[in-house]
């Protein structure tokens, strides 16, 4: 290899906001057999909205209490809605409607503005939420599943709002303590307005996508003539798992944002995190995407085949 012809890649790369950590992307993208990309904010924007609260009134102060902790799109959508909700002032929140624009640790001012109630023993249940005690209730936040699981039973017309949000393609985020489901926080996500130029520019490999979400908003994936193969519901673990299996029969690539995505990312024959995404995923990955624009994919793919032309 002639490292001109890789430092004239790395320069045009990262013109276009793209930092390659691993010069391998020059030799694996032309080879790519197999693209797997990872749903919530990669192919969407990951900054989700709550458009609805059903059920016991403390749904969403039970809900924000815990997520507090939490750092993933979920957690920023109920935050942002006690910001709105108990008040009024959106002063706070960006113009474009998206997550309060305050640094994570801002949101201990925040708890204590909206006099949320404390909440100990916080835990991750990866890809499906979280859990924390308040007072004398142990108070789960997540799917369906995992409330289910770990609290008890969906009451009848819970279960009927949950599969009526599903339906719409909404994320219905369940919220239950003292033994049942008490109520559900319906968050809509957006796709990236790039997302299908995107996938076509890699439309030669087999485009696969991968998302801890099952429900409609995985399922309108599957409806895209340029998308082979959808895999809904996969746990965290799961998606290494897959990508494994692909990097096992040919040249794979992932493209994800976050930390559930990093082990998958390393896995990958060349691992693609978009910059929103938290360190680890970038870490994780040979090609780190800045400014989180999905139309960077077709940059990387065209540089990287430019410039092993140039290399050979
Ligand atoms: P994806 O694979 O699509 O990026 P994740 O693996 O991050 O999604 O999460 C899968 C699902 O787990 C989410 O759609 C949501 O239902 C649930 N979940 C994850 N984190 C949280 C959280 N902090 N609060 C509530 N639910 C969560
Ligand atoms: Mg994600």
């Amino acid at each position: 290899a002639t490292p001109l012809a890789i430092s004239a890649g790395l320069r045009d790369a990262l013109e276009r906001g793209v930092v390659v950590t691993n010069e391998s992307v020059f030799e694996t993208a032309p080879d790519a057999d197999v693209v797997v990309f990872d749903k919530t904010g990669t192919l969407t924007t990951g900054t989700m909205h709550v458009t609805d609260v059903a059920g016991s009134d403390e749904t969403l102060r039970m809900a924000a209490a815990v997520e507090r902790f939490a750092s993933h799109p979920v957690a920023e959508s109920i935050l942002e809605a006690t910001l709105t909700d108990s008040t009024g002032d959106r002063s706070r929140i960006t113009t474009d409607g998206g997550v309060p624009d305050v640094e994570p640790e801002f949101r201990d001012d925040t708890a204590a503005e909206r006099k949320l109630p404390d909440a100990e023993e916080f835990s991750r249940h990866p890809g499906e939420g979280v859990s924390a005690t308040i007072g004398s209730r142990r108070v789960v936040v997540g799917t369906p599943d995992l409330v289910e699981r770990e609290v008890g039973a969906i009451p009848q017309n819970l279960a009927a709002h949950v599969a009526a949000v599903d339906r719409q393609g909404g994320l219905p985020v369940v919220v239950g303590w003292d033994g049942r489901a008490r109520g559900v926080v319906t968050i809509q996500d957006r796709e990236r307005a790039e997302w299908e130029s995107a996938i076509e520019t890699v439309s030669d490999c087999e485009v696969v996508v991968l998302t801890g979400d099952d429900g409609a908003s995985a399922e309108r994936f599957r409806d895209h003539q340029a998308v082979d193969r959808v895999f809904a519901g996969v746990p965290p673990d799961g998606k290494l798992e897959t990508v494994r299996r692909f990097v096992a029969t040919g040249t794979t690539v992932m493209v994800g944002d976050g930390t559930n995505d990093a082990p998958a990312l390393a896995a990958a024959d060349l691992g693609i995190a978009m910059g929103d995404g938290t360190a680890r995923a970038a870490d994780a990955a040979d090609v780190v995407v800045t400014d989180s624009d999905l139309t960077a994919l077709e940059d990387v793919f065209a540089l990287a085949t430019g410039t092993r032309r140039r290399i050979r």
